[in-house]
């Protein structure tokens, strides 16, 4: 199917083109004809599965762009706000249709000043009341949407959205998007919309299988070196590692920072220039390593991250779907990768069951594994080596007993095994391990299963400092120059 098949209005229809969209996702080609119907409409799908588009095309092909505010996006967060604003406007530019992002914590002159231009104001749910209540704006928009309502609600929102309600016409069409439908969604949705058309997009399409969701088991003390080590591993292009607090959150931007890595954190209680800023450095690619919280991270939007980390297990597997949808956008694939204790293998199996998907156990590589994983850079190593009389000797020497390929492969794991520091090597636990363990604690009471007999390795060992040699990778990393820097400084200006 096409797009040209909605017989969107023109102006619409070469937005999307020059947009570059060929084909419509599931939850567009199921909900737009039902938008252009004039239905109101309950809709289901997760995120990266193209919402925006979804409501923003049909809704903004019946506008008229008469100066007045006809569309209202809801959204939860300011990032969203701005996202969801960014792509409406992109979608809307030709068609004359200007939006408007209003969220709390910047003045309000200006954002009444461009409400007062909009076709559709995208706004968070807190600074919209105020400036309903106040009197300082008044908007009769004919299509509403609640985007990531079940969000809202998790935020706090409920009342704040039923107050805004009742400033709005009776005269709209409504639509509502959210990820997941618990009951308080569906009474909200009983409250606000009238006979509604419900759209899910069911679980095959629903579960994004493009992305592998793999998990190690590793001990708590554990968990930097085996995330800077896969990290070292999957060498990702751009990544996200998300952490359940905030201070979890500064602890390792520190960490990975003189580690060497270009990392930068975000959290709730930063300010919002300096999230801008933030979120556009990784856009553009000036920031590989994104360390996040559930919420600071909700709904950003970043077509090519190739990884995510979950440095901890998320509480609840919504958390965990949101997280992983950060991955395999657009078409693309991507990896989920998650860090266990042996203690939280019980949560795995409770995510695995309720999403409807299996996570892959795996073993966190040797760090010899890791520097395999590099050939590029081993065969650059091996091009700027020297080679010495003696060494041909000794290549001539063992020829008698080894073939070429033998002796090269020696000679490299020799390179190799001289950059490698000394120490302990083994991070996490092996594979049978941690299918006991599994078996344990699915057959358990109360979680736990201990998994305190490690098979491999001692303790105590410098995994830390003196890292391999083999030059620096993606992450601008290099033993001896101290590698790349955090640019959080650095990046665009902010919007205005
Ligand atoms: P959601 O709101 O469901 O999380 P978005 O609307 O933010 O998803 O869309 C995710 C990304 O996919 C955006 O970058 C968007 O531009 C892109 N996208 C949406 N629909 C299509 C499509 N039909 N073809 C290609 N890319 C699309
Ligand atoms: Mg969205």
């Amino acid at each position: 199917m096409k797009f040209s098949d909605f017989n969107l209005k023109d102006t619409i229809q070469a937005a999307i083109t020059e947009a570059g969209f060929t084909e419509p996702s599931p939850i567009q080609r199921d909900a737009i004809p039902l938008v252009l119907e004039g239905h109101d409409m309950v809709a289901q799908a997760q995120t990266g599965t193209g919402k925006t588009a979804a409501f923003g095309l049909p809704t903004m092909s019946m506008m008229k762009a008469d100066g007045s505010v006809e569309g209202l996006v809801i959204v939860p967060t300011r990032e969203l706000a701005m996202q969801v604003s960014d792509e409406l406007f992109r979608f809307g530019k030709l068609s004359g249709l200007k939006t408007a992002t209003v969220y709390g914590g910047t003045p309000y002159g200006k954002q009444i000043d461009r409400i007062k231009q909009a076709s559709i104001v995208v706004a968070t749910p807190g600074r919209l009341q105020d400036l309903l209540m106040s009197g300082k704006i008044k908007i009769n928009p004919k299509f509403v949407i609640l985007d990531e309502a079940d969000e809202m609600l998790d935020m706090g929102f409920l009342d704040e959205i039923k107050n805004i309600f009742t400033y709005l016409p009776k005269e709209r069409q409504t639509l509502l998007f959210s990820a997941t439908m618990p009951n308080a969604i569906r009474k909200l949705a009983e409250q606000i919309l009238k006979n509604p058309k419900t759209v899910s997009i069911t679980k095959s399409e629903k579960t994004n299988t493009k992305i592998t969701q793999l998990y190690y088991v590793v001990q708590e003390r554990e968990r930097d070196d085996a995330l800077v080590r896969l990290i070292d591993y999957k060498n990702p292009e751009k990544c996200i590692i998300f952490c359940r607090m905030k201070k979890e959150v500064d602890r390792l931007v520190a960490h990975m920072t003189a580690q060497g890595f270009k990392v930068s954190g975000l959290h709730g209680d930063m300010e919002q220039k300096q999230r801008e800023v933030t979120i556009r450095a990784f856009k553009q690619g000036g920031i590989d390593i994104f360390i996040a919280t559930d919420v600071a991270a909700r709904g950003l939007d970043v077509n090519d991250v190739t990884h995510v980390f979950n440095y901890h297990i998320p509480f609840d597997s919504e958390s965990y779907v949101h997280r992983i949808g950060r991955t395999g956008r657009a078409g693309k694939t991507g990896e989920a990768i998650t860090l266990v204790s042996p203690n939280e293998l019980r949560t795995i199996k409770k995510i695995e069951k309720d999403v409807g998907t299996k996570m892959a156990s795996q073993v966190i590589p040797t760090r010899m594994e890791v520097q395999n994983n590099r050939s590029d850079e081993l065969i650059a190593k091996i091009a700027e080596t020297k080679v010495t009389d003696k060494a041909i000797e000794l290549v001539k020497t063992l020829q008698h007993d080894l073939d070429i390929v033998t002796i090269a492969h020696l000679l490299a794991s020799m390179i190799q095994s001289e950059n490698s520091v000394k120490g302990k090597d083994n991070i996490g636990l092996g594979l049978e391990e941690i299918a006991l363990l599994m078996e344990r604690a699915m057959t358990q009471r109360g979680g736990g299963g201990g998994g305190r007999n490690r098979r491999r390795g001692g303790g105590g060992g410098g995994y830390r400092g003196n890292r391999s040699g083999g030059g620096g990778n993606r992450h601008g990393r290099n033993g001896r120059s101290g590698g790349g820097r955090d640019s959080r400084n650095g990046g665009q200006g902010s919007r205005s």
